[in-house]
């Protein structure tokens, strides 16, 4: 048992009654009684016991054997690929992981997992690897979580970096968790930060907290390496230079990591109907002010004319007028695109951090006070509808579409 009374020195004192917050301990026959239904093992009673007759056992706090952190140097990024073509996000990553190597006087790695990756190993150089560790094998074609996880932890063991960086992808938030459980360190998903401590030099990793009201920086000063995710689109790509030089590290892994108890069947792609929202260089955004779901006909209009893609605010997609694919925000997804037309949304924080670093937004609301306004490059105060049909007039006359 977690948690018992030596029943026979209780002299039913109840002051561990008064104790417990969760109302689990009752005297019966002038005995403490403990409802574990009730009890969550948070030992407050312990200490309210003057005679120690409440016995908890402390589950045991497992962590990292404390690093020696001097052994771990450089930054890393993982290179997700899928079908062979590294993803945009690493070199979003590449980008980020050059300005902290800058600060520490360290090294930038990235490490693809795949096979037939020749080219993208370069192109990796190019955008700002000073090494790339590359394994082959035709298990690792496709993303899988158990030989993933163990390969990347394998390299991280062997190759100690200090910094572990991923993107905050449907991948990437599925294999760096699990790294980071087996490696028993430190991970902070979903960073819109990322700086080095001048005085510490460790990784400042900063993310929205309580519902996006405050930003709040992790560290991770006592364990190696310090990992974190980045959503898509958060940091530009960096340039393909093709005077870079690097160094290309092939490791070879057995058997016995690369074995995985699910297997793969079939990849079916998702069919986008419109333009992808995350990749689009236009967006135009619809919200409460939409009115219902028949509105978006006349935002799709002018996302038409423009070429370019939907997105929502969840409020517009919590009353089922657009699919979740299409929410913008800390819930939805994060996009910036040059242009960003947001309609009918008021700029609640949440809906901010997930647009807030488009070139240009243009937002349209009847309301002048709309926080909107604050972010907004041109707002325009006004009736949606009718300044959308009057704007998309004007766009396919000069667009000639
Ligand atoms: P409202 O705030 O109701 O604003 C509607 C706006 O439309 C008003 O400013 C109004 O003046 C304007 N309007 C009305 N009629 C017209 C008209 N005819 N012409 C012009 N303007 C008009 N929200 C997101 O968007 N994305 C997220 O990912 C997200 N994640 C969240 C996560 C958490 C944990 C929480 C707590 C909330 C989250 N939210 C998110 C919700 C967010 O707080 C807001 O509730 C939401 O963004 C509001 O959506 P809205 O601006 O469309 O609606």
């Amino acid at each position: 048992m977690p948690i018992q009374i030596i029943i026979e020195k209780c002299t039913g004192c109840s002051l561990c009654v008064k104790a417990c917050p969760f109302d689990a301990i009752r005297m019966v026959d002038k005995k403490a009684v403990i409802d574990l239904n009730k009890c969550n093992l948070c030992g407050a009673c312990v200490p309210a016991c003057e005679l120690k007759v409440i016995l908890l056992e402390k589950p045991e706090v497992v962590t990292g054997a404390k690093t020696d952190l001097k052994a771990h140097k450089g930054v890393w990024i993982f290179a997700e690929q899928k079908k062979g073509k590294v993803q945009p996000v690493a070199y979003e990553l590449l980008g980020k992981a050059r300005e902290l190597a800058a600060s520490l006087g360290a090294d930038v790695a990235a490490v693809l997992l795949g096979e037939h990756l020749e080219e993208e190993i370069q192109e990796l150089i190019w955008r700002g690897a000073d090494k790339v560790y590359v394994v082959e094998k035709q298990e690792l074609a496709n993303f899988q979580d158990e030989p993933y996880t163990n390969i990347l932890v394998e390299l991280i063991k062997k190759y100690k970096p200090e910094i572990v960086l991923c993107g905050a992808t449907s991948i990437g938030r599925s294999l760096i968790s699990r790294v980071a459980v087996n490696l028993r360190v430190g991970l902070t998903a979903d960073c819109t930060g990322l700086d080095i401590d001048p005085q510490r030099k460790i990784l400042l990793q900063t993310r929205p907290a309580f519902g996006g009201n405050i930003m709040a920086t992790i560290i991770s000063p006592n364990y190696r390496p310090q990992m974190a995710t980045v959503r898509h689109k958060v940091f530009p790509e960096t340039v393909s230079d093709m005077k870079r030089k690097g160094k290309i590290i092939r490791d070879n892994f057995g058997a016995p990591l690369l074995a995985s108890r699910s297997k793969l069947l079939d990849i079916i792609e998702e069919i986008e109907s419109t333009v992808n929202l995350a990749e689009a260089d236009t967006i135009v955004s619809g919200g409460r002010g939409m009115n219902g779901p028949e509105n978006f006909k006349i935002l799709e209009g002018l996302a038409k004319v423009l070429g370019a893609a939907v997105g929502a605010s969840r409020a517009a997609v919590d009353s089922g007028w657009m699919p979740y694919s299409h929410q913008v925000g800390q819930t939805g997804r994060t996009v910036s695109p040059k242009i960003y037309i947001a309609c009918g949304i008021s700029g609640q924080i949440q809906h901010l951090v997930g647009m807030q670093s488009s070139k240009i937004i243009v937002a349209i609301n009847k309301d002048p006070d709309a926080p909107i306004f604050k972010v907004a490059t041109y707002g325009i105060v006004a009736d949606l509808f009718e300044i959308i049909p009057v704007l998309t007039k004007k766009f396919k006359d000069v667009l000639k579409r």
